[in-house]
């Protein structure tokens, strides 16, 4: 089957297979669901299916052989057309809709549409981040999804619902795609080859809110090397405040990128601190479970020093936790990275001098 590999969304075939054997096939879908996903890969399976020439469109499966598959996957099949935000721009421009300003109403996705189809019985457009479409853009699709041509089927993908005009979303079905179990993440780092390692792949995944594009992101090697350093200091006999706040800014500042890509990596290491001692609290809690595969060995030496029975040991480490994620509240108000992390440190110091000093 070709929806073997795609984790999680067996639901959604379903809807599509039903649909289609009922003849419901609607003209537009809107894709919904956070980035990574797999709306995308979705989508390019749906209509493999529906071009692949020897199975038959209700039966929602592709031979992976045939012209129309071998198209598809060669991304050259003359009736499948797609447009996404071209790299580095914030919204995707007009012209990829009615063409230029010179070919207006001759070029681009809309003009492409309403072209009937070369190679089988339909025409297959996908937007990709239609919620970064401005508005001259939607009201250009807008048209187009009011009188589509019979042969049409249009998939927008969006993130960020919100961003979209009624009049588009009201046009569409919706079709929702929440975030991945952490299991699937996990398979997928390791199908896809980005992370060898089940270990790594578990505790990746625990980070990622289910979203293969956020693990993509976690698995950056100087995002890890930054985690590696904050672990290191977190765990360390003596901590020590000011060295760890200025490694950590320093790491930040070595990923580099503007003030949000800065602002996002200070929020990251926010959570691996927060994930690390929940950790060592679960470590606490659970002193004859043996470690599971995604466990942090700096949080299992932290957790070995201090007392599994003890209501005061678990009490400091929840402490440590809510200063963590008092600071990631601070981020997300705009504070300033390096006043957040110099206070940040500098009060998980404080309380485990005030609490009582982690024992080496
Ligand atoms: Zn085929």
């Amino acid at each position: 089957m070709i929806w073997d590999d795609v984790r999680g969304r067996a639901d959604q075939v379903e809807m599509f297979r039903r649909t289609i054997r009922r003849g419901r096939l609607a003209s537009a879908y809107l894709f919904l669901g956070p980035e990574g996903t797999g709306k995308n890969l979705f989508a390019q399976r749906l209509a493999q299916c529906l071009f692949c020439t020897t199975i038959a469109d209700e039966q929602l499966d592709a031979c992976g052989t045939c012209s129309g598959c071998r198209q598809i996957q060669a991304g050259s099949h003359p009736d499948f057309l797609r447009i996404a935000c071209p790299e580095g721009k914030r919204e995707i421009p007009i012209e990829l809709f009615v063409g230029s300003r010179e070919a207006r109403g001759r070029e681009g996705l809309c003009h492409d549409l309403s072209i009937r189809p070369m190679a089988s019985h339909r025409r297959i457009a996908v937007i990709d981040g239609a919620d970064l479409m401005n508005e001259e853009s939607a009201n250009a699709l807008l048209k187009t999804l009011e009188e589509p041509p019979s042969y049409a089927l249009m998939i927008l993908i969006a993130a960020n619902p919100d961003s979209l005009l009624s009049t588009i979303r009201s046009r569409c079905q919706a079709v929702r795609f929440p975030a991945l179990d952490l299991a699937d993440v996990a398979d997928l780092l390791i199908a896809q080859g980005m992370v060898s390692d089940p270990s790594e792949a578990a505790a990746v995944a625990s980070l990622s809110d289910g979203s293969l594009a956020t693990a993509a992101q976690l698995l950056d090697p100087q995002l890890r090397q930054l985690r590696d350093r904050l672990y290191a200091g977190l765990a360390a006999e003596r901590f020590a405040s000011v060295p760890l706040a200025k490694q950590v800014l320093a790491g930040i500042e070595e990923i580099g990128g503007d003030a949000s890509t800065q602002r996002r990596h200070a929020q990251w290491t926010l959570r691996f601190g927060m994930e690390f001692y929940r950790q060592v609290l679960r470590r606490l809690s659970e002193p004859g479970q043996p470690a599971d595969a995604s466990m942090i060995p700096q949080a299992q030496q932290l957790a070995s020093r201090l007392d599994a029975g003890s209501a005061a040991d678990a009490e400091l480490i929840m402490e440590l936790f809510d200063r963590m994620a008092a600071a990631g509240d601070l981020i997300e108000r705009m504070t300033p990275v390096p006043l957040c992390l110099e206070g940040l440190f500098d009060d998980l110091g404080r309380i485990q001098r005030q609490r009582r000093p982690v024992r080496g």
